[in-house]
Formats: C-alpha cells, sequence, structure tokens
C-alpha cells in the first residue's frame, strides 16, 4: 500500500504544504499544533500560522496576551462570554463581526502560505478563516482538529469543513447534532507531542533520574496549563504542608508555566518537602512519566497527556465554561477526581501516597484507557488523505 505522501506525490503535486491555525492564548494551541507538525514531519512541509496574535491588527492581536489576566481577574465575565457564544445567536454575531472585521488580513495570513491543507488547532479560527480563504479564492481542504475534551465550543463545528477530527464517540455525536455531515467527523482522539508517546516506555526512576530529582521518592506534580492559572501556589504549598505533616515521604514539581511571577515567589519560598518548582517547561513529559499524582486544572492539552502516560490525574479547576465539561469527561473516562479546594486535595494525595497505593494504580489504568497515543498521526493521515482523492 502506497503511503499518503506516496500517493500524492504519485498525482504530481510534490511534498504538500500544511498550515495549521493557532494562537499564542495558554499552552494547549501550540502544543497540538507541534504534535501535528511532528506527526506530519517528512510528508508535509508545515507552517504554524499564528493569525491573531502576530497578523491581526489591534485590539485582535493583543487577544491572546489577555486570556490568562482575564480569566483570573474577571471569571465570571468570562464564563457570561463563553456562554453567550454557545447559542446561535451569540455565535453568529461574532463569527460575522470577526468575518468583517479581519477576513482580509486573515486570508492574507493563511493563503501567503500557500497551503494545499489548513489545519485548524484553536476553537474560534475556524468558520471564520474558512469563509476568509474561500474568498479570497483558496479552495486548499479545511480541517477542524477539535483539541478540546467534553463538550467543545460550537465554533468548533463549522459545517463547510471538509473534516472534522474529534476525541471520542460522544464528541462526534455532538458535532453532527450541531450540523456536521456525519461522513466528515472522525474520532482521532486528542493529539498530543511525540515525546508523550516516547515517554510512555520510561520508568519512574529512570525518569526521576534524567530530572535530576531523587530517584525513589514518589513525586507529586503541580501545574496549570500553559500560563500556570489559578491556584497552583496554593494547592502545592497545601499538599507540601499535608506531607509533611502526614510523615508521608515524597517530593513535589511545580510548573508556574508563563507566570513568572509565580515562578518566583514559589522559587523563593520555604518549602517542608523537597520542591522543584520550574517557569516554562519545554519538558512536560518527563516530568509527567517521572509523577505519581498529577494535579492540574482541567486543560485538554494536559489532560490528554496525562492519559498517553497514564497519570493518576487530580482535576483542581477549570477555566470558567470553557474548560467545565472536561471535568466530568476525565472523571468518566479517566478515573480522574476533582477537588479545587487544596486542603481537601491535599488530604486526598496524602491518602494516596500514603495508605491507599491501590488507588493510584486503579486511577493510573483508567487514565491509560483514555490516552490516544496515536491520535496527531490519525490527524495528519486523515487530513493528507483529503490530498490523495
Ligand atoms: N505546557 C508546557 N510547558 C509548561 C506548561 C505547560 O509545554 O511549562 C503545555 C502542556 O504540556 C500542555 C499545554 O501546555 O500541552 C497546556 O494545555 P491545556 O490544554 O492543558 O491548557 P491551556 O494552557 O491551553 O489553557
Amino acid at each position: 500500500m502506497p503511503s499518503d505522501s506516496e500517493r500524492i506525490e504519485r498525482a504530481g503535486r510534490g511534498i504538500p504544504r500544511v498550515s495549521i491555525l493557532m494562537t499564542g492564548a495558554g499552552g494547549g494551541h501550540l502544543a497540538s499544533a507541534q504534535s501535528l507538525e511532528e506527526a506530519l514531519e517528512g510528508c508535509a512541509r508545515v507552517t504554524l500560522v499564528n493569525v491573531l496574535d502576530e497578523r491581526a491588527r489591534f485590539p485582535f492581536d493583543h487577544l491572546s496576551d489577555s486570556y490568562a489576566p482575564v480569566v483570573a481577574i474577571a471569571p465570571d465575565l468570562y464564563r457570561l462570554a463563553y456562554k453567550v457564544v454557545q447559542t446561535p445567536v451569540g455565535l453568529r454575531l461574532l463569527e460575522n463581526g470577526a468575518y468583517a472585521l479581519l477576513w482580509r488580513e486573515m486570508a492574507a495570513a493563511i493563503t501567503d502560505t500557500r497551503p494545499d491543507v489548513v489545519i485548524s488547532v484553536h476553537a474560534l479560527l475556524n468558520d471564520v478563516p474558512l469563509r476568509a480563504i474561500r474568498q479570497a479564492g483558496c479552495a486548499a481542504p479545511f480541517v477542524s482538529a477539535v483539541v478540546d475534551g467534553g463538550v467543545p465550543p460550537v465554533s468548533w463545528f463549522t459545517r463547510h469543513a471538509d473534516l472534522c477530527c474529534v476525541a471520542d464517540e460522544g464528541i462526534r455525536r455532538l458535532a453532527i447534532d450541531a450540523g456536521m455531515p456525519a461522513d466528515r467527523v472522525a474520532v482521532t482522539g486528542l493529539p498530543v507531542r511525540r515525546a508523550f508517546v516516547e515517554a510512555r516506555g520510561l520508568a519512574k526512576e529512570d525518569a526521576r533520574r534524567t530530572l535530576g530529582v531523587e530517584p525513589t521518592l514518589p513525586l507529586v506534580l503541580v501545574m496549570s496549563g500553559g500560563a500556570g492559572m489559578g491556584r497552583v501556589g496554593a494547592m502545592a504549598t497545601a499538599v507540601a504542608r499535608r506531607l509533611a505533616g502526614g510523615g508521608v515521604r515524597a517530593q513535589m514539581a511545580v510548573i508556574t508555566g508563563g507566570n513568572e511571577r509565580l515562578r518566583r515567589r514559589l522559587a523563593g519560598s520555604d518549602w517542608p518537602v523537597p520542591v522543584t518548582v520550574l517557569g516554562f517547561t519545554p519538558d512536560v513529559a518527563t516530568w509527567m512519566a517521572a509523577s505519581d499524582i498529577l494535579l492540574t486544572k482541567a486543560g485538554p492539552g494536559t489532560i490528554a497527556e496525562a492519559a498517553c502516560l497514564g497519570v493518576p490525574t487530580l482535576l483542581t479547576g477549570f477555566v470558567p465554561g470553557q474548560e467545565e465539561g472536561n471535568v466530568a469527561w476525565a472523571e468518566d473516562n479517566g478515573g480522574a477526581v476533582f477537588e479545587p479546594r487544596p486542603k481537601r486535595a491535599a488530604a486526598l494525595v496524602g491518602r494516596w501516597l500514603g495508605s491507599d497505593r491501590g488507588e493510584l494504580e486503579r486511577m493510573s489504568a483508567w487514565m491509560s484507557a483514555m490516552g490516544r497515543p496515536g491520535a496527531a498521526r490519525a490527524i495528519a493521515g486523515a487530513a493528507l488523505e483529503l490530498l490523495a482523492r
């Protein structure tokens, strides 16, 4: 059987160009885009197109920067705005408004890369860029890679997309209910970067050795998305106190992502157990592989990565509206536990690492069952398949 790239080459098209639409908001879009770029290596020339931060006019070029501060300062407002955009009227107003204001610059940003296929990994970059490139005369197939779990925002499901890749059967049904033709919806799983797939064979002790932390001490990893939002500091502090107070032998790592102020504060704190504090790290995969428990907000990217590695996961919060559906999704499919109160979350961690090790083994098996290590390759293959038709 010829591979997709061979079939495309034989059809005289040469190596296809794939443009992936993303933004810098949070860390999930970048990680998803990178996972697809890796999966397409050798089969396509890939360009990541950051259509808002780098190519849109003021104030749209600041939407990504303002994401974390807005969620932190005005969570209820963010939830309200999110809910409005989930209604048919709200969504139409947003998309038509954004189209009127942005279509030219968005079309230029994408068509400048001369794509053979366009893949979106951003909930708000579907209908508008798709209409924009068609208006500009670009007929490249358009793929919505829905990198959300639970109940993804309806803006993902633009019925004119050539393909919509989703995490599981439940989301496939939501896509069809939202108007996507059934034959254009593929269940692929959520894509994770290659490092996570490769770290699946890594023993915890070896991963800890690689990271330069005590190899034999259980490790609790605390993080909260690419921007380090939410109650990372309070969670980490409560867990450290509980471990020390309960005489549980363990160590911790805290990844603050892009939240540099938090990193400085936590790095300067006095911890009662060994704690490694990191800012934004490209090596989350090894840290997860080294961990016995992960505490995180309900970000879809982080949940998919923990599932790929079978890391028992305690969800400590969510981005209002947007990530609320991920909680039940990870609980039902991955045996994750939701506990936003730091003291109670710390008590669970203390119990699991103390007397209830069996629970961690069960949680790990559930998370593994949810993992889809082949998702990035499946999405990449399905996108190239559109060209081979
Ligand atoms: N991430 C990373 N380095 C860090 C912190 C986070 O690479 O220091 C990655 C993490 O592995 C995941 C993504 O950022 O792939 C976070 O995605 P998620 O959907 O969980 O949340 P978001 O940041 O998009 O809100």
